[in-house]
């Protein structure tokens, strides 16, 4: 059994190892030099959209996955046809325009912060008119990690979101002001079978994630997310992993975004979980059953963003994974994941290794 990869980042040097266990093949393509994914299978280095290197990764894979959610749409509508391409295009199409995301959202009566398109300065000002302040600008494709976003919090911060990001088709957001903010993680295989993991509460910092820990201790929240991931899944006719991320306002949800792939916030399961999501990514896409996704202990992950430091090789508690990426300000180089007897136990390892490592 081979799989191809559509990217070979970190998220495909996860799938790979998990894919190693599991007796299963990868192949990935990707145009950058020595990926992080590149001790784990084959290479193509060849563009996303490069019709010969997608030909070829469809003839030589029973099934194709991806790890990134910038792939050209036209890359996959181009191999489904040869070879079975999850998560379906549709998913990925959602995914990558914000405005098509919270269209989505509102079809499937998912709860989310109020929104306006934005492709003109006057449409901030109406937005702002509807909406109150603060508002958020974002850019409605090719941002993440916090990236192609500005805050208006007075009317005097019009003029440099607009400076910044005017342009490209916009939407203007709610800026709400969350208690805190989770993510619920699925799994549907091809026969259409379920599973959903225990929420992650997770910590942002400049729009990068910075901490991720499980179980959440909010029962009614959990069963909440699961409904809107449920519904979500089978909508799309899903194949594979896909993460929902939440702000919890009030003891109540709203929906941030989703991502049709596996995500930073479930690191955790690869040791905190019976099966991680990236053995589940791929059993789900192989339609084999799904693993379990009962939480051995408390889990936390944090992110080393930028540098690795050497404490960070010292630390009695807790798993180091390096991606061995080249060090960038910004860069997500690696994670730690701790697991603990106790909720207590686990925040206390987290804070520890914030304060130490990063
Ligand atoms: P995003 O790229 O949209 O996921 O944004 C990254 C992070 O920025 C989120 O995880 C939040 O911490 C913050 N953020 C984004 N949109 C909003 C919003 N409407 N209100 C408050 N915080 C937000």
């Amino acid at each position: 059994m081979r799989i191809g990869i559509i990217g070979a980042g970190q998220l495909g040097q996860m799938l790979g190892y998990a894919a190693r266990d599991l007796g299963v093949e990868c192949c990935f393509l990707d145009p950058s030099d020595a990926p992080p994914a590149a001790d784990c299978g084959e290479v193509i280095q060849r563009p996303f959209d490069d019709a010969d290197a997608l030909a070829s990764l469809a003839a030589e894979c029973d099934v194709i996955t991806y790890e990134f959610e910038n792939v050209p749409v036209a890359a996959l509508h181009r191999i489904e046809g040869k070879v079975p391409v999850y998560p379906p295009a549709a998913a990925l199409r959602h995914a990558q325009d914000r405005l098509d995301e919270k269209r989505l959202f509102d079809q499937l009566d998912i709860p989310l912060p109020g929104y306006r398109t934005v492709d003109t300065r006057k449409d901030i000002l109406d937005a702002i008119d509807d909406l109150g302040l603060p508002v958020v600008i974002k850019t409605r494709r090719l941002g993440y990690d916090g990236k192609g976003q500005s805050v208006i919090r007075t009317l005097d911060d019009v003029d440099e979101a607009w400076k910044a990001l005017g342009g490209s088709p916009l939407i203007a957001e709610q800026w709400v002001s969350f208690d805190y903010e989770v993510s619920a993680i699925g799994a549907r295989n091809v026969d259409g079978d379920i599973v959903i993991y225990p929420l992650s509460r997770n910590v942002h910092e400049d729009g990068i994630l910075r901490t991720s820990c499980s179980p959440v201790d909010a029962a009614r929240l959990a069963d909440r997310a699961e409904t809107y991931v449920r519904r979500l899944l089978g909508h799309l006719n899903y194949v594979g992993v896909l993460a929902l991320e939440l702000f919890v306002c009030d003891d109540d949800l709203m929906a941030n975004e989703f991502a049709p792939r596996v995500h930073n916030s479930g690191h955790w399961t690869i040791e905190g979980s019976a099966t991680s999501q990236f053995e589940n990514h791929l059993r789900a896409v192989l339609n084999r059953p799904l693993g379990s996704t009962k939480s051995l202990g408390h889990a936390g992950m944090v992110n080393l963003i930028g540098t690795i430091p050497d404490t960070a090789r010292a630390l009695k508690h807790g798993v180091l994974h390096d991606y061995g990426k080249a060090p960038r300000p910004g860069r997500k180089l690696g994670h730690i994941t701790v697991t603990a007897e106790s909720a207590a136990e686990r925040d206390a390892f987290v804070d520890i290794i914030r304060r130490n490592v990063t």
